[in-house]
Parts: structure tokens; C-alpha cells; sequence
């Protein structure tokens, strides 16, 4: 079966198209539109007009690159949340729209478990993991437990990427600013005391985010700070990981979100891997990242396993959360 995918979560816009069988996911494309603040961090409405302006042409480049026809889709997929009200709505406007002018089914799906699928779905080897899924606005370490997709560990306050972006706008960087963190963390070799807050399973960021910017006010040095927040952060995503991977007795862990791409937080999640003798696995970048595939795919297992939506009931959810969905497919 075919299936097309809109991720319209926050400020990305993709599209992307899958062939897929209940066991295994081939991406046929996968294209996406990045909106990026000329200032500030992202203000929904203007992501959503954003998205709203690229939209109906990466529908068309996603059917493009996949070498379909709009008449070979079977099921037509979109993020149902969470995410920002604007954003969610424009992309459920797309859907809805193609949906019912190619006269095929529509899928809402919840955005966190698409990370998770896509893993699933794509990585040999990768069948029931941990997910750490590390991205501007979520973080949350989720497995399947009991029917659902559970959360096992949280942050109580922003994401670690928001964190990220909110100290690389404190010191002049753009968004996305993760990836120029990560470039000036190499160079850091002071390691500066910065609050590692775990409640239970859950993470709390903001308190460090303040602390660094105060080291960044005191003039120690950028490459310092930054590679100590990724240390302290990383830390703790790992630590409440692996608590989560003994937890539920799995030997799997899977990384999803744009923070995934790091790879000092890749190699610390490898090494407590390995040394419990478990094995980590990385989506490639482009299905890390939000995007329309992973929509597609989750969309698709859905409507395999009996789930059925009318165009009434797709409704976007901004607090749709992982472990609302009852999981029809897979036992
Ligand atoms: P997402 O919300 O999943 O699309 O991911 C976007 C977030 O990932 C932003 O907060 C980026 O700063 C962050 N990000 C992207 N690449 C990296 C990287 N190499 N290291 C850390 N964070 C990253
Ligand atoms: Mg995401």
C-alpha cells in the first residue's frame, strides 16, 4: 500500500510518501520546508502562513521524487498533535482537502509515536525499543508497555532542544542552534558545575538553561558552557533511559527528534548501551528530524489494523499525548 504523509507539528512542513507493509517501511520521498525566525523563536501563526504557502507544492514534490501517481495513494495521513494549534490545523486542512479529492481515507496520528514507528518500520533489527525522543518541544523517553505507548520519563518544563536554541539565542546564534552547540562543545575543556535536576523519571531543563547564562554573563568561555550543558543534559537523558530500559526488561534503544543528530548524545546512549548489552539505533537524519514519512507510515499501520476516521473526526488535538492512543497495532 501507499501512503502519503503531512507533518505540520511546529515549524516544519513535510510531505512525505511510503510503501509499507505491516512489517517493513520504504520511504519513496520525503521533502520538507523549514520555517526559520527572522528573530525570537517561532510565533505559530506565522509558522502556520508559512505553511500554508508551501504546502500544496511539496504535495506535489513529494508525489514527484516517489515516481506515483495521485491515484496509487491509498490512505492519506496527518500529524494530529501534539503541537501548535496554527501549525496542526494548516496541515489537517491539507489532508482533509486531499483526502477528499483523491476519494481515499484520511489518519490522524499522534506525532511522538510516529518518531517511535519510524524506527520500527525502517531499522532492521529495531522491533520493540525505548524511544528517546529529544526534539525542540518534546522530550520524552516512551516504550510499549500494556497495550500503549507509554511515557516513562519526561521534561517537566521545556524541551532539551528549546533549551538548546534558548542559550544559542542568548549568545547571538540562529535557529536551529543545536548543531553550532554541538561545534563549540568540541572545543570546550572546562567542565562548570551546572544543576542536573531528575525528579523521579522526569528532567527539568530551565533551571541549568539560567545557570548557564549566568556563566555566559561572568564571561567564561562559550566553548565551555556549551560543551557543559551537553554534558549535563545528556547525562540525564541517558540516565533516565537506562532506567527506563531496565525497567521494562528491553535490550533496544532508539533515539528520534532533531537533538538525535548529536553525536555526543549518540555515543553516550551507544555506550550505556553496550555496556548493559543492548543495542541503540539512529533513524538517518531526514527521519529523525519531524517529517511527512513517518506521519505516512504510522498513518498506514493504523488503517491496516482496522482504524477507521471520517473527515468529522479529524480533528487536531494540541495535547494529544503518547499514551492517549490505544495501540490497535501491535501486540
Ligand atoms: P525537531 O523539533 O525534532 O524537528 O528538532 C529540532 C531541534 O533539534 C532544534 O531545537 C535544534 O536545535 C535541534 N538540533 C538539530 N540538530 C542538532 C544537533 N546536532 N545537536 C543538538 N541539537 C540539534
Ligand atoms: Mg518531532
Amino acid at each position: 500500500m501507499i501512503s502519503i504523509g503531512i507533518e505540520g507539528t511546529a515549524h516544519s512542513i513535510g510531505v512525505g510518501v511510503i510503501h509499507g507493509n505491516n512489517e517493513k517501511c520504504k520511504v519513496l520521498s520525503n521533502v520538507i520546508k523549514i520555517y526559520k525566525p527572522k528573530k525570537g523563536g517561532i510565533h505559530p501563526r506565522e509558522a502556520a502562513n508559512h505553511h500554508a504557502e508551501y504546502i500544496a507544492d511539496l504535495i506535489s514534490e513529494s508525489v514527484n521524487k516517489a515516481k506515483i501517481d495521485f491515484k496509487d495513494v491509498d490512505i492519506v495521513s496527518f500529524s494530529k498533535g501534539p503541537g501548535l494549534g496554527p501549525c496542526l490545523r494548516t496541515a489537517a486542512t491539507a489532508a482533509r482537502a486531499l483526502s477528499l479529492s483523491l476519494d481515499k481515507p484520511i489518519m490522524g496520528v499522534n506525532h511522538c509515536v510516529a518518531h517511535l514507528e519510524i524506527g520500527r518500520g525502517t531499522l532492521n533489527d529495531c522491533k520493540d525499543p525505548v524511544l528517546l525522543y529529544t526534539s525542540g518541544a518534546n522530550t520524552q523517553v516512551i516504550a510499549f508497555a500494556e497495550g500503549k505507548y507509554r511515557v516513562f520519563g519526561e521534561t517537566l518544563d521545556i524541551g532539551i532542544g528549546n533549551c538548546l536554541d534558548k542559550f544559542g539565542r542568548t549568545i547571538g546564534l540562529n535557529f536551529p542552534c543545536g548543531p553550532k552547540i554541538e561545534e563549540l562543545a568540541l572545543k570546550g575543556k572546562k567542565y562548570l558545575e551546572l544543576p542536573y535536576s531528575i525528579k523521579g523519571m522526569d528532567i527539568a531543563f530551565s533551571g541549568l538553561l539560567t545557570a548557564a547564562e549566568h556563566y555566559n554573563k561572568n564571561g567564561e568561555k562559550i566553548e565551555d558552557i556549551c560543551y557543559s550543558i551537553q554534558e549535563t543534559t545528556f547525562a540525564a537523558l541517558t540516565e533516565v533511559t537506562e532506567r527506563a530500559m531496565a525497567h521494562t526488561e528491553k535490550d533496544e534503544v532508539l533515539l528520534g527528534g532533531g537533538v538525535a543528530a548529536n553525536q555526543r548524545l549518540q555515543k553516550m546512549v551507544n555506550k550505556m548501551a553496550i555496556d548493559r548489552g543492548a543495542h541503540s539505533f539512529v533513524p538517518s537524519k531526514d527521519l529523525c528530524i519531524d517529517n511527512g514519512a513517518m506521519i505516512a507510515w504510522l498513518g498506514l499501520l493504523m488503517y491496516n489494523s482496522g482504524m477507521r476516521m471520517s473527515i468529522e473526526q479529524s480533528y487536531i488535538d494540541q495535547r494529544f499525548r503518547t499514551d492517549m492512543e490505544d495501540v490497535s497495532w501491535r501486540d
